[in-house]
């Protein structure tokens, strides 16, 4: 059997707009690196919805964003599922979960990011976000940890930002640091996550408790180029 192409096929029937499989083991930590391959999706989100951010979130925004890591949690089970039957070890990364670690509390148990860069998905922007070439950041990310070896999709090692600074410019927060993205380089010196997070929570709380925003996602160029009827 291909395992890989059985599992995307899983992943995609389920709903996934995208998927990937990438090399982890270099950048495990100990107690993952049995784990070695990471499997990245990406659930596409509503234009509709997105389009509707002006200079705050929506409440649409707000319950899409919740329905969507609902669906991605889904997503992700149907193939831990399914590695289970075939004998393999699978981990499921919680599509939106924040546990306090290393001092942050501002991050998972292993960045969904992480993954879709080395399986190929896309690169990092200068809003922090995964940024594809189908989408633009209008994505939201889902992995799986496993141990089954497969053939893996080339990595993205660069960013095609280019000279473009729409989000740097537009976040209301100012947390956007106008830094290019490079494999390794360290998230803080992307975003200033503690300042965006404190602003959604002081200016949003009626909206979306406080926790999303999406005005560097909507401004974003890579994403409004998308072809729509
Ligand atoms: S989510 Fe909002 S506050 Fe946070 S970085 Fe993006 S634009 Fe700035
Ligand atoms: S708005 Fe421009 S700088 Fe920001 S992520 Fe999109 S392409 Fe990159």
């Amino acid at each position: 059997m291909n395992y890989r192409e059985e599992i995307e096929g899983i992943l995609r029937n389920s709903g996934a707009s995208k998927v990937g499989f990438g090399y982890l083991k270099d950048v495990l930590p100990s107690k993952y690196k049995h784990l070695k391959t990471g499997i990245s999706i990406a659930f596409r989100l509503s234009d509709q919805v997105i389009n509707e951010i002006e200079d705050q979130p929506t409440h649409s925004y707000f319950h899409h964003y919740r329905t969507v890591n609902f669906r991605i949690d889904q997503i992700v089970l149907n193939g831990v599922s399914k590695l289970q039957e075939w004998g393999f070890l699978a981990l499921p990364i919680a599509a939106s979960q924040s546990v306090n670690l290393e001092g942050s509390k501002y991050q998972g148990i292993f960045p969904h990011r992480t993954v879709a860069t080395r399986s190929g998905l896309g690169w990092i922007g200068k809003n922090a976000c995964l940024i594809t070439e189908e989408f633009g950041p209008r994505i939201r990310l889902g992995s799986i940890l496993t141990n089954m070896e497969v053939q893996y999709d080339e990595p993205f090692t660069s960013e095609k930002c280019n000279k473009c600074n729409k989000c740097v410019n537009l976040c209301p927060a100012l947390a956007l640091r106008g830094n290019k993205w490079y494999p390794g380089i360290k998230r803080e010196e992307i975003v200033d996550v503690q300042a965006c997070s404190e602003h959604m929570s002081n200016y949003y709380k009626d909206i979306g408790r406080g926790s999303v925003c999406g005005i560097c996602i909507k401004n974003c160029p890579k994403g409004v180029n998308v072809i729509r009827r």
